[in-house]
Parts: C-alpha cells; sequence; structure tokens
C-alpha cells in the first residue's frame, strides 16, 4: 500500500453497521489519532477517523464503538450550536417544506443574481449567499409560517466535554455558524474562524490544533485566503471534502477525506479504491449537480450587495 486515508463520517444511525466498517478498515490499515497522523504525514498504511458537525448520533452510536475498540478520532464542531444548543442552519432547512421554501428563497434572493434563479436547488443558492442571509431567510420564513423550531439534534456542552476528557477523541473546529467560507467577507471568515477556535479552546481547556472546512470542496467552499489565516494562527492541519487518498507529499492545509455514510465492505472498499473517480464515475449524483449548479450561480452573482 503506498496511500494513507482520512475517512469523513457525519452521523452515524446504526452502532452495528460502524463497527463493522471499523473491523474492517482494521484489517488493511492502522488507525491513527490527529496528532499521529499529523507528525507521520507521509506515511503509507494509516487511517484516521474524523466525524463532522457533532450530531447526536456520535455520542449515541459512534463514541460507545469506538471506545469499545480503542480507536482514536476527531469530532470537528461548531462551539456557537453546543453552546446555543441551536441547530445548523442545513439541518433546519432538511424539515422545511422544500417546495414551498424553495419558491420563498427564489423571491427574497433573486435580486442577487443577475439571471432567474428558480431551475437550481435551495441548497444550491443557499450555498451560494452569506450565512447571516441564510440565518435570516430560515427564522423569518419559520415565522412568518408559524413553524416551531426543531429540536436541538447535536451534543450537549457536557457531552463535548466527556468526549474530549476521554483521550480518544480529539475535538477540532468546524466553524461557528457553517458558513460556505468563500461567500463571506475578509473579516467575517476570519472571525469565523478564529471566534470558534477561541470559544472551543474556552469550552475544553486546551488548545485547538485542528479545523475543518464546513462543505470543504477545495476552491468551491474555501481558498488561499482561509488556508492563510490557519496557517497564521498555527493550525497543524486543515481537512476538506475532496475525496482522495494521500501519497506522501501534501498540503496540511487542504488534508483530504473520503466521506462514507453507508454501504457493505464491498462497496466501502471500492470507494476508497476509486476515492478520486468516485464523483466522475457517478457523475449524475447530487454532489455533482450541486458543483455545477453552484459554478453557475457564483457567475451569476451581481456584486456590492
Ligand atoms: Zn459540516
Amino acid at each position: 500500500m503506498n496511500y494513507s486515508i482520512v475517512v469523513m463520517f457525519h452521523e452515524i444511525h446504526s452502532s452495528v453497521w460502524f463497527n463493522e466498517v471499523l473491523v474492517h478498515l482494521g484489517k488493511k490499515y492502522k488507525f491513527v489519532n490527529a496528532d499521529q497522523l499529523y507528525e507521520n504525514i507521509h506515511s503509507t498504511g494509516l487511517c484516521h477517523i474524523t466525524f463532522d458537525d457533532g450530531h447526536r448520533s456520535f455520542f449515541e452510536n459512534a463514541y460507545p464503538v469506538l471506545y469499545e475498540l480503542q480507536i482514536p478520532a476527531t469530532l470537528f464542531v461548531s462551539p456557537k450550536v453546543i453552546e446555543e444548543e441551536t441547530n445548523y442552519w442545513f439541518q433546519s432547512v432538511r424539515k422545511l417544506n422544500n417546495n414551498d421554501f424553495h419558491q420563498y428563497v427564489c423571491k427574497k434572493v433573486s435580486y442577487r443574481f443577475s439571471n432567474p434563479i428558480t431551475d437550481f436547488s435551495v441548497y444550491s443558492i443557499l450555498k451560494s449567499i452569506p450565512v447571516k442571509i441564510i440565518l435570516e431567510l430560515i427564522e423569518n420564513y419559520e415565522s412568518e409560517n408559524r413553524i416551531e423550531e426543531e429540536p436541538y439534534m447535536n451534543i450537549t456542552k457536557e457531552q463535548l466535554i466527556e468526549l474530549n476528557n476521554s483521550g480518544l477523541v480529539e475535538i477540532g473546529s468546524h466553524t461557528n455558524n457553517h458558513p460556505i467560507l468563500i461567500n463571506e467577507s475578509d473579516k467575517v471568515s476570519e472571525l469565523e474562524i478564529k471566534d470558534s477556535i477561541k470559544m472551543l479552546e474556552d469550552m475544553i481547556g486546551h488548545n485547538i490544533d485542528y479545523f475543518a472546512f464546513p462543505n470543504g470542496q477545495p476552491g468551491l467552499d474555501f481558498g488561499e485566503r482561509e488556508i492563510r489565516i490557519l496557517n497564521e494562527i498555527g493550525i497543524k492541519l486543515a481537512f476538506s471534502t475532496s475525496s482522495q487518498k494521500i501519497y506522501g507529499k501534501i498540503n496540511n492545509y487542504m488534508v483530504p477525506r473520503i466521506g462514507i455514510s453507508k454501504g457493505n465492505n464491498f462497496y466501502i472498499d471500492n470507494k476508497i479504491r476509486f476515492a478520486k473517480q468516485w464523483s466522475q464515475l457517478r457523475s449524475i449524483s447530487h454532489r455533482n449537480t450541486e458543483g455545477k449548479e453552484r459554478k453557475r450561480l457564483k457567475s451569476m452573482l451581481l456584486l456590492d450587495q
């Protein structure tokens, strides 16, 4: 084997499935924690497990398995979400009536674009505007339609501290509001990174060394500006969602990760084997369509908003 991998999970609905995945990966790779990955980033045969967002299913279904198997992992969270017990914007959107909310969003933000946007998916549109606007849209839509906010669905502060104290789970930052950083002003992008790190450090009582970009596609979700900020403040590794294996030489601020959310061992082996080609092989997949849509929306954005 001439590569190492970083795997990315989000929600874990079955601890049985998660256990099987880890046992399977453990036959091929040596599991390492974030510091070991950082120190041996040019080595091969390593596997680092990561989780984004901090959905409560991490604590309920994934952590017990990690603990049982004594496999280290990094969990990337927003300290603001945890402190205020508010859901991420995309979690709120998931619960809304898609068609109706789509119409609402188009009506409210079409002025930002040079051409009609009704043919684009609501996620593509939202991922093309600043997060402050996204949060306002959700809040106004919910209050105009008398929709109750969904119950909190992520880990609590007590759970975060328990995970940190376990010695098995490294806590990393995932910004405060989960913006698409590239859509934000210099000031907001810097604040989202620096404030979230500071706030997390205060919550767990030690330095934060690792960061995961929200949404995480290089060039589409973050750029040189964010890498420069992370470098300046001494973050050791920043993780993207670019689906690739790690062959020795690597940019420490664009560590690729292979996303796993379902499937049997055969499916997962293939997803890892064809990591880079995976999205091309499945060119009609949701993600790919979204990428194309977002590039078109970006070219339609009117400046000076
Ligand atoms: Zn995320």
